[in-house]
């Protein structure tokens, strides 16, 4: 069975991005391959993050995963700080990992511009960390949005390496990048990708947000002053909101082009809330029924760090063998 690896980061509310671009991607898979679906906490603090509210979300983010439409029965959901392995096999990457790859990555470079009063040394071998999630399960697979493209490419190079310098260790994974949807844009600014931890919550819509909060953020989007519900670059705006329109109606983009081609910006707005209210309907009822059920999600983490854990521990046992530590027993 192939494996396939993906997280996310509790590092808020989970928006429309990280659906369209990552989870519903993940839905497919769960019947044939083999998956693990990780909320990447230890990744979550390379920014500032409250305590309390990182607890909360790391819970809230395994809720939505299941209310997604994740079976837990098939996959295996889990939360990295509960298995040691990732940051283990994190600092032996580390150590093989050069500064120049490291400097190249526009994400840290994106992210250090907004955390200047806290540039810490995890922000910067995140790349590294998310390598080893990656390689610890002998990944063949790894469904992302389009800004983690760079971030896989240092993990195919890290596990060839791994495997040059030693001998072979490490699956070398392919990345799986949706074609529409792969970048869902911020709402107030469509040069830049929707962020959960954007600091204007207008940027994004949440899966959890009620109607009202979609309707006056749709309405709050940027768009331009063409008035034309057209899919071009030259309209950066309303080419997001008509691939976010698509993704959640799964009408194509010509279609849509077509309903609105005699309509404006106004009418075109009113029915993409509607569609996106009804898309997230049955997710954000899913997810308020499981919050209500905290044990069964606590269940469901700790089988699901038992489970990788064996998986881990086994990579790690060979990788710490072959760069010559010495086996406690
Ligand atoms: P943060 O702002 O804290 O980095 P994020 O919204 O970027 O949060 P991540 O946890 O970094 O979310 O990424 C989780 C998954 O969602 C990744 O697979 C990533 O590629 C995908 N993703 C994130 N943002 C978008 C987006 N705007 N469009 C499509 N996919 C996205
Ligand atoms: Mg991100």
């Amino acid at each position: 069975k192939k494996v396939i690896f993906s997280g996310v980061q509790p590092s808020g509310k989970l928006t429309i991005g990280n659906y369209l671009g990552a989870i519903k991607n993940w839905l497919k898979y769960q019947d044939e391959y083999d998956c693990y679906f990780c909320i990447v906490d230890l990744h979550a603090i390379t920014v500032p993050q409250v305590a309390k509210d990182l607890r909360r979300n790391s819970l809230e983010v395994l809720a939505l995963y299941i209310a997604s439409g994740l079976n837990p029965e098939k996959v295996t959901l889990f939360i990295q700080s509960h298995v040691s392995a990732h940051t283990e096999l994190a600092w032996v990457l580390n150590c093989m990992t050069y500064m120049g790859e490291l400097n190249r990555m526009t994400q840290f470079k994106e992210k250090s511009k907004k955390n200047e009063a806290n540039l810490n040394a995890g922000l910067y071998t995140y790349p590294v960390l998310m390598a080893s999630d990656i390689l610890l399960y002998q990944t063949d697979l790894v469904p992302v949005g389009d800004d983690q493209k760079q971030h896989l490419e240092l993990a195919r190079d890290l596990a060839r390496r791994f495997n040059n310098r030693y001998s072979p260790t490490f699956k070398v994974p392919e990345p799986i990048i949706a074609k529409v949807g792969a970048r869902i844009m911020s709402l107030q600014e469509p040069n830049k990708k929707m962020s959960k931890s954007d600091e204007n919550e207008n940027s994004y819509i949440l899966l959890t947000d009620d109607p009202d909060t979609i309707r006056r953020k749709v309405k709050r989007a940027v768009t331009d002053s063409y008035n034309t519900v057209k899919f071009t670059d030259e309209q950066p705006g309303i080419k997001n909101l008509i691939t976010i329109y698509s993704k959640l109606s799964d009408e194509s983009i010509e279609d849509i082009e077509n309903k609105y081609e005699d309509k404006g910006y106004a009418d075109f707005k009113k029915d993409l809330a509607e569609v996106i209210i009804e898309g997230l309907r049955p997710i954000r009822e899913k997810f308020e029924d499981l919050m209500k059920n905290k044990d069964y999600l606590e269940e469901i983490y700790l089988e699901g760090a038992n489970n990788a854990e064996r998986v881990a521990r086994k990579t790690l046992r060979k990788v710490y063998r072959k760069v010559g530590f010495r086996p406690r027993k």
